[in-house]
This record gives C-alpha cells, structure tokens and sequence, in this order.
C-alpha cells in the first residue's frame, strides 16, 4: 500500500493544501526526501501566489492531483546543502520557482531550456524521479536539486522579489524570444494583474513605451502614476479601443480567462507581434483574417528556463524591479484566491510563510 504523505519520506513538513476542487486550502502534515548529495534544503522565508495556484487548486485545467500544496515563487535561506553541491552554502539566501527537476538529457534540457523538457518536474503537483509527489512552497521547508535553485541577489527584497521566480521570468523570456526590447516600440500589456504589472516594469526598463489594456478602469492611476506606464485602454470600452487601433508593436497577454482576441490583434501595427502567457481554461478563437492581412504573429510562451531565470533575476536587481505585493499570512490565503479571481490585487498576493505557518 503506498505510504501516506507524511510517512513517505523521513522529514516532516507543514504546509497548506488543497483537498478537492473546493480550492478551500487547509493545515496539511506531510513530508520531504532526505537531502541528497545534489540537493539544498531550503527554509521558505516568503512565496508569492500566482494565478496558476488558483487555476490549480480548483482543478481548472482538469490536471490535479489532490492533495495539492502549490507555491512556486518561492523565496528562502539555505539550511542544508549535499555533498556534491559548491554553489550554495548555508546561509544563502535562494530562490525557487515553477521547475525542480527535468531528464537534462534532451535538446531543450542542453539549450538551457528545461522548462520545455518533455520530463519537467514542476515544483508541485508534479512527480519526482522516485515517483513521489511534488508539494511547492506553501510550506515550511523544501528539498531540491541545487541545478534548479536560483541565487537570489542581495539587494533584492525576498518579499517583493519572491514573484519573479514565475511572473517576472513569464514576461521577461518572451520579451526577449521574440524581440520584444527594441527601445522606442510600443508595447501593450493586457491584463494588469501579477505578470502584467511586472511586464510593464520590464517593459520600461527595455526602454519601450508601455500601454496597459485592462478591464479595470480603477487602475488606471496606478499604473501611470505608479508603475510608470504610459497610457491606459479601457478594454471594454468601444472608443479607446478603436482610438488605440493599430498603435502597438507588441502585445504581452497575461489574462487569465477566457477572452477575445480580435481586439488585440487590431491594436497591433503592420508586423505586430501578440504573445500570449495567460492559461484560460478554455481555448480563445483565433481571427484569421487580421493575422494574413496584417502579417501579425500569435505566439506563446512558458515561464523560462534555470540560466534565463537567473539572468532576469540579476536584470531586475540592476533595474531595480520589484513586484508591488500585499504581504499576507497563510490563514487569509483564502481569503486571498477569492480577491484573486476577482482581479482584486494590487497586484501580488505574498505569503509571510516564515512567520505564519503555526502549527
Ligand atoms: P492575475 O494576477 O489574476 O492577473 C490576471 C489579470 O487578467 C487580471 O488582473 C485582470 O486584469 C485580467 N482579467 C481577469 N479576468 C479577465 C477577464 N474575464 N477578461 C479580461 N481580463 C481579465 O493572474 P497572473 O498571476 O498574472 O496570471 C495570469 C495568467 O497567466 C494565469 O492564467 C496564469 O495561470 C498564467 N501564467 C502563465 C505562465 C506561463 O508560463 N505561461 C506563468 C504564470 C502564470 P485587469 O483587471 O487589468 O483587466
Ligand atoms: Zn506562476
């Protein structure tokens, strides 16, 4: 009979998890490998709540396997590091995000893209290489594999860094695939939510002009005045959007539900570009006839790979990027999905695990 989850490995662990498609996320005993000769054992100072745990614990994209501890914009201080590991000591402060594990072996393991590995182990729901399951950072401790940590530069805050590890390197890497960095061009940004207020950031650290395309005109302020976009569409509003027709060179799509894309493929310019990160559960219809008449490109694009990762975490440290967070304890994290799939955050959820996991 397979081992329950808190007896199938020697270390204990707390954390939160999800039962069923409730999402409802509760106190949850379970437990983690042993540190291996390649692993680093890390105490979770902080982790950011990324829509993906949402779409997650209630069983949108129809993939869960309950119980669930998600997390994967995790933040935390080296405790334990195995023999064969020279990059990290105890001490460091570290960083963890959507991947733990692949086969390093396959064509995209060797460009450095591991995200795309056909074996990736995700950092929950997920399966190790010994089959257990993955539980992410919801939870006191973590033990992974030192090639799938990240070093966390020190004039980062841990807290306000901590959504950099999914949302910051979800825009940032197609941003650069798909050259999307050229100074001067117009970038739109749809969805101001977790990855969207980070790409904006991004964007103006590339030099572009950014343009934020939301349905919230409650953030309109904000994101000019705060973010430093530099104007703001009303996507449900007729007249900006027909305003705006054919303006943008680029479009980064963050949104998270099902949504049109004819308006956006009408703000690009000839050649325009819209790459879409956002994981509806549902597929969007794809207009043809805008795409050929305007040679417009649609492109997709998931999270980074480890060295791309660490290169984003270095840019945004020189650039002085952050997330803008509300830091909240484990118990609201409730509290914290329903606000969060009501577009009401401004504009990443972080958990203060360190000081909130009571048993
Ligand atoms: P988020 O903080 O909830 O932001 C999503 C934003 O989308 C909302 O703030 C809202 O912005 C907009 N939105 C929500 N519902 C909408 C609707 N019905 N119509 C139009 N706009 C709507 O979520 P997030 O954490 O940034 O994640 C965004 C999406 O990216 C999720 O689907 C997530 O799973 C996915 N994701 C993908 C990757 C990847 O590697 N590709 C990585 C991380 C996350 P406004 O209020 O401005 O309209
Ligand atoms: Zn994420």
């Amino acid at each position: 009979m397979a081992k329950s989850p808190e007896e199938e490995h020697p270390q204990k662990v707390f954390g939160w998890a999800a039962r069923d498609s409730s999402g409802s996320l509760s106190p949850f005993h379970f437990s983690r490998r042993e540190n291996a000769d390649g692993d680093v054992t890390i105490k979770v100072l902080y982790c950011g709540v990324c829509h993906s745990d949402l779409h997650s614990v209630k069983n949108e994209w129809g993939f869960t396997n309950y119980p669930i501890v998600p997390g994967h914009e995790i933040v935390g201080v080296v405790t334990k590091t195995g023999k064969s590991v020279t990059k990290f000591k105890e001490g460091d402060r570290v960083g963890v995000g959507v991947i733990v594990g692949s086969c390093n072996t396959c064509e995209p393991c060797q460009q450095d893209l591991e995200n795309y590995c056909p074996k990736v182990i995700f950092t929950y729901n997920s399966l190790n290489h010994d089959y257990t399951k993955t539980y992410g950072g919801y939870s006191g401790m973590i033990v992974v594999d030192h090639r799938y940590v990240l070093r966390f530069p020190d004039n980062l805050p841990p807290d306000s860094g901590a959504p950099l590890l999914c949302a910051g390197i979800t825009v940032y890497s197609p941003m650069k695939y798909y050259g999307m960095t050229e100074p001067g061009k117009h970038l739109g940004v749809a969805g101001l939510g977790g990855l969207g207020h980070i790409a904006v950031k991004i964007g103006k650290a590339f030099g572009l002009k950014v343009t934020v395309i939301s349905t919230s005109p409650a953030k309109e302020e904000e994101a000019i005045n705060r973010l430093g976009a530099d104007s703001f569409v009303v996507s449900t509003d007729p007249a900006q959007l027909k305003a705006a027709m054919g303006t943008m060179d680029y479009i980064m799509d963050t949104v998270s539900a099902v949504h049109a894309l004819a308006p956006l493929i009408g703000l690009l310019k000839l050649n325009g570009k819209l790459v879409t990160v956002g994981l509806p559960n549902k597929p969007l219809e794809l207009p043809i006839f805008p795409l050929v008449l305007g040679r417009k490109l649609v492109g997709g694009s998931d999270i980074g790979g480890i060295k791309e990762t660490q290169e984003m975490l270095d840019f945004c440290a020189k650039h002085n990027i952050t997330s803008e967070i509300e830091l909240i304890k484990m118990d609201y994290i409730n509290t914290a999905m329903e606000r969060l799939a009501k577009a009401d955050v401004r504009y990443r959820f972080v958990i203060d695990v360190e000081n909130s996991l009571s048993q």
